[in-house]
């Protein structure tokens, strides 16, 4: 029998804590308090205390998280928001929802982060905000965005839709810029039961904003000043995130310890890992690498039975819907070269040391015949 090994197992994850999450969605049944239901300020409080933050705002979705951080800076058209080109599309889909410009920067190439040094020359009179992207669970280097953002009297909002838990020098994600944007996607590390994400914010008056817009803007009830939306988080969902973030910092250290297994396999084959800053925590949401011959890896792999996924197989700032209304079609040579070469392997805490052996093992068998046979 081959040994199979997945991207994510959630259904082992499930397993290994059913009692206290079937327990959480029981409470919320009971009560039949769907909507704004205690479990989600619980969930809002312990959240923003993880990620070293006095509020947090529980919302519909990572991509709700961003958008309606982008409507409480009243970001639309004629504005100009400055992110990265190397990402999943709602970090530039929800800039663009609301009539503002995406201008995109291109990646350091040995993190896959935003390249600060690129940033100052894309500033216009227009900017109005910078989302660096935290990609894979390793935090982009914010002190020099920090410092342009500074300089040039800009918001910045980090989208830590991977990287829950991570840090930058010793601070978490979310806790540096003026809002940070977690997901609760069932495959990122903190996963709900659906759709779900929540902002982190340090300043009272735009946690206090961003609640009145996540209720279409009403205060009080049925009287609006302004627009917002329906973007709450569903009691059931943050009763689930509760449960499960009193193990996050156990599954990652799984993750930590299957990407050590990596690191030390890595450098015996032709692929390259994502470089690992010193100062940082990395949460792996994902174990990338790049190589040569991607897709014949790729097959290779799924052969000998492991999966593997391409993030992202298409860079942001060469997609139709921007291209069809960009009349100077850019080029990002470093995005463009990632989404060629990079690659996932499987990381997730459940992985057994057989699986992480049988992984690494057949990587480096297969990468050393590429090498040959190229
Ligand atoms: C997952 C993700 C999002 C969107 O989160 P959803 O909860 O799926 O809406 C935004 N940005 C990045 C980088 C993501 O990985």
């Amino acid at each position: 029998m081959t040994l199979t090994v997945p991207m994510l197992d959630l259904k082992l994850q499930y397993e290994s804590i059913k009692e206290e999450i079937d327990d959480a969605i029981q409470q919320v049944m009971t009560s039949q308090h769907f909507i704004m239901g205690p479990q989600v300020a619980e969930c809002e409080k312990a959240i923003a205390e993880y990620s070293q933050c006095d509020f947090g705002i529980g919302v519909s979705s990572g991509s709700d998280a961003l958008l309606i951080a982008l409507m409480a800076e009243d970001i639309g058209p004629g504005d100009e928001v400055i992110t990265t080109s190397y990402s999943f599309f709602a970090t530039a889909g929800c800039i663009a929802r609301l009539g503002a410009t995406p201008i995109f920067v291109d990646i350091d190439p040995s993190t896959f982060n935003i390249d600060p040094s690129l940033i100052e020359e894309k500033i216009t009179p227009r900017t109005k905000a910078i989302i660096p992207v935290h990609l894979f669970g390793q935090m982009a280097d914010m002190d020099p965005i920090m410092d342009i953002a500074t300089a040039h009297g800009l918001v910045v909002i980090e989208d830590a839709a991977q990287a829950i838990g991570a840090e930058y020098k010793g601070r978490r994600a979310g806790s540096i810029g003026h809002y940070g944007c977690f997901s609760f996607f069932p495959a990122k590390n903190l996963g709900c039961a659906g759709d779900g994400g929540m902002v982190v914010t340090n300043d009272a008056t735009r946690a206090e904003h961003l609640k009145v817009l996540r209720l279409h803007g009403s205060k009080p009830k049925y009287f609006h000043k302004v627009i917002g939306g329906n973007f709450r988080l569903d009691t059931i969902h943050a009763a689930i995130v509760t449960v499960k973030l009193r193990h996050l910092d156990n599954w990652t250290a799984r993750r930590q310890r299957n990407a050590a297994h990596y690191d030390l396999a890595v450098p015996e084959c032709s692929a390259i890992p994502q470089a690992k800053p010193d100062h940082d925590r990395h949460v792996y949401n994902q174990y990338v690498i790049r190589v040569a011959q991607r897709d014949n890896v790729m097959a290779n792999l799924k052969k000998n039975g492991i999966a593997s996924a391409v993030y992202y197989p298409k860079p942001l700032h060469t997609q139709e819907c921007f291209t069809a209304k960009d009349q100077h079609t850019q080029s990002l040579s470093q995005s463009e070269a990632a989404s060629l070469e990079s690659m996932a392997i499987p990381i997730g805490p459940e992985l057994t040391e057989t699986q992480l052996s049988h992984v690494s093992a057949t990587l480096v068998a297969i990468t050393t015949n590429t090498k040959q046979a190229a």
